[in-house]
């Protein structure tokens, strides 16, 4: 079993003094994986003074500078891409093959994308009199989940270093290959010390880090409960904040959509990493005169979705990150089973591997709008349908939850188009068109604030700054 008991503060590797320690579990298999070291406010406020320090020397470097320690991240990252694929895969659980597209090359992609910004983005520009330069807000606290562990802290540190500041990383303690894999690539690309800091811990290195005075902004993805904390915390001293939170996304299917593509496509959304996805479609909204239709299709769907090893082929769905996660999604079964929905896949007595965190791919019809299972993000592989008379009623119920991250519509382009429009949902894709990463990712309500992805991403890290100039210090 690894040992995973070192930070990354001013471009070296410390020892984590503080005894405490988490173990990670292999997800298919149980089998002990690593024993991963927290830290504690001291090596958070060590990792602070290191990032205030390398700031001024980070910017001094330029954009196009920085970009090149960026492609130099990417490249180490991609050396180890196999491993690091296949790591996460053990860790969170989601099918090897998907592990390696998904969890590793979409990321190293995206530092790539990142980096080829400094060549278009416009960090000073002219609006009438005024001289708009946009300026590094300072040292970032990224603080990150587990569920996409590389893709998340990529998605804070490309744009953040590439914006001129410096980060102190506090990433996910219950999957830390990424990081791992991370302080040895940053080693690889000769990144400038105390640029990027990372510190091993839970809730209490991120307490500390959310509330150290010199954090000038906190940069936060994970549960929309523990986001309020970190909101709460970060408050004090005006620090800014992105936040993306959690999510209960609706798939939208309109009269006249194709059924088939749009029930695949949904199941697939839902159940993609075992359900531990932010962004995945978990409530299914269809007209009640095709219920038993989808019902058909639904059944079909969850059948060909057997769970099983994620190093396996042709496993589409293996287990949860933890026995911690795998009870707490039963539970939420266990409760819409009393309640009586109509069972269309799965359930808690459904066949699954006995050793691992699995939970059979489970679907309940006729789902009560009001329930807990319709309002709640459940981070399993649970889907919720519900039934509408009229489209008015259908953008209703895709509105009515507290959460506003994704949506999918189907149904002919101009109808799909125009109820897209009525949703409030951060990214919605119609009839299946595909992601686009360059696209602003982010939540409206209390799926968060801010938005990562393309300069949407990078702009959350620059703060616009205007100076007034007479008209022959513009020309100069
Ligand atoms: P979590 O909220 O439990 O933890 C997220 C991070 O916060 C972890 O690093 C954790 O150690 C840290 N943390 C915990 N308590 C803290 C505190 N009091 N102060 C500061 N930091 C603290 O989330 P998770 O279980 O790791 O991830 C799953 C959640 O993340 C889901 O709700 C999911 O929807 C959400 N998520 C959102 C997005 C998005 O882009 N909107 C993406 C992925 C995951």
């Amino acid at each position: 079993m690894k040992q995973l008991n070192e930070h990354y503060i001013g471009g070296a590797r410390r020892t984590v003094r503080h005894k405490e320690t988490i173990l990670v579990r292999d997800s298919a298999t149980e089998a002990p994986l690593a024993q991963v070291h927290l830290g504690d406010a001291s090596d958070v406020a060590d990792a602070v003074l290191a990032a205030q320090q390398a700031l001024a020397g980070w910017q001094h470097i330029g954009a196009a500078g920085r970009a090149s320690y960026l492609l130099g991240i990417a490249a180490a990252l991609e050396d180890c891409a196999t491993d690091l694929a296949n790591e996460i895969s053990r860790e969170v659980g989601m099918p090897l093959k998907l592990s390696q597209r998904i969890q590793v090359d979409m990321p190293i992609a995206a530092w790539r994308a990142t980096a080829a910004l400094a060549e278009t983005f416009r960090f000073v520009s002219d609006v009438g009199n005024s001289r708009v330069t946009m300026v590094p807000v300072g040292v970032v606290a990224a603080i990150t989940p587990w569920n996409y562990p590389l893709h998340q802290i990529t998605a804070k540190l490309a744009p953040a270093l590439l914006a001129g500041c410096t980060v102190v990383l506090k990433p996910s303690e219950l999957a830390p290959s990424a990081t791992v894999r991370l302080m040895a690539a940053c080693e690889a690309a000769g990144v400038p010390p105390g640029v990027v800091n990372i510190v091993s811990g839970g809730a209490a290195v991120g307490e500390a880090l959310v509330s150290h005075p010199e954090v000038r902004m906190v940069s936060f993805t994970g549960s929309t409960a523990v986001g309020r904390k970190v909101a709460a915390a970060a408050a004090g001293d005006m620090k800014r904040l992105s936040m993306e939170l959690g999510g209960k996304s609706a798939a939208v299917v309109l009269p006249g959509a194709d059924l088939g593509q749009a029930v695949k496509a949904t199941v697939s959304s839902c159940f993609l990493n075992s359900g531990q996805t932010c962004s995945a479609t978990t409530r299914l909204i269809v007209a009640r005169e095709t219920y038993a239709q989808c019902r058909q299709l639904l059944a079909d769907a969850a059948a060909a979705m057997t769970p099983g090893d994620p190093a396996e082929p042709g496993t589409r769905i293996g287990p949860l990150l933890s026995a911690q996660q795998r009870e707490r999604v039963l539970t939420h079964i266990a409760e819409a089973e009393r309640a009586g929905f109509d069972r269309i896949a799965g359930g808690s007595e459904a066949p699954v591997p006995t050793s691992g965190y699995f939970v059979a791919p489970t679907i309940f019809g006729n789902v009560a709008p009001d329930s807990r299972l319709a309002n709640e993000e459940v981070f399993g592989p649970v889907l919720a349908v519900l039934s509408y008379d009229t489209v008015d009623e259908a953008i209703a119920l895709a509105n009515g939850t507290a959460y506003g991250l994704a949506a999918t519509v189907w149904g002919p382009d101009a109808t799909a188009l125009d109820v897209a429009n009525a949703l409030r949902a951060g990214q919605v894709d119609v009839n299946g068109a595909r992601f686009n990463p360059a696209a602003p990712f982010g939540g409206f309500g209390m799926s968060g604030v801010g938005r990562e992805g393309g300069i949407y991403g990078l702009e959350e890290f620059l703060e616009p700054k205007s100076i007034q100039l007479p008209a022959s210090a513009l020309q100069a």
